[in-house]
């Protein structure tokens, strides 16, 4: 019998480098599905809609929330972001390995609903070069780089939650734990037995 797909759930605090890690990760597995989370943020230069994030209203997001069509969602730096549940199921239902670049709170809200989720959390070097990431990133404005600074700390203890914890040191080097990770959990998991698959 062929293996359950696989969900995976890459989480970490703004200027980790999740965001270009899910990025190489996606050309090294071009099989792998992804799911574009809506949000309520404004987009930065460069986001396309439907790419980047479904770029909606508070109001089209409420809607969302009523009709159940969020698999979790989370105010997050003061903007709220959501995983469509149909998105996710229909992927998962046909088979394919999936991949949800969310926050703490949405991650773990993901394992009550998919207790094999595989969550990795992607740790920085360090606080200075978290800082300095974002800071050159030039996306944020002073005010938002401070929220974003202030929830690290959370953001850092949640990460013994996860399965793995990948340090982003090096993004080579880190997609190479990642694409590691992976594969150790798939033979695990097609050889049958989840309880020490992770
Ligand atoms: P950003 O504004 O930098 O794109 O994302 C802010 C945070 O929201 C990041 O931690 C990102 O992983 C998280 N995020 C993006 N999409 C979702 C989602 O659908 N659900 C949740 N819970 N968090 C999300």
């Amino acid at each position: 019998m062929a293996a359950k797909p696989l969900l995976i759930v890459v989480s970490g605090p703004s200027g980790s480098g999740k965001g270009t890690l899910c990025t190489m990760l996606r050309q090294a597995l071009p099989n792998l599905a992804y799911s574009v989370s809506a949000t309520t943020r404004q987009p930065r230069p460069g986001e396309r809609n439907g790419v980047d994030y479904f770029f909606i209203s508070d109001a089209e997001f409420q809607q969302l929330i009523d009709r159940g069509e969020f698999l979790e969602w989370a105010e997050v730096y003061g903007h709220r972001y959501g995983t469509a549940r149909p998105a996710v199921e229909g992927q998962l239902q046909a088979g394919r390995d999936m991949l949800l670049e969310i926050d703490v709170q949405g991650a773990l809200n993901v394992r009550k609903s998919f207790p094999d989720a595989l969550l990795i959390f992607i740790q920085p070097p360090s606080l200075q070069e978290l800082g300095t990431r974002i800071a050159h990133r030039g996306t944020e404005s002073a005010q938002d780089l401070k929220v974003r600074m202030d929830c690290v700390l959370s953001e850092l203890q949640a990460a013994e939650q996860y399965d793995r914890v990948v340090l982003n040191d090096k993004p080579e080097y880190a997609l190479a734990e990642l694409l590691e990770i992976i594969t150790d959990v798939r033979r695990k998991r097609s050889e049958g037995g989840k309880k020490d698959s992770k």
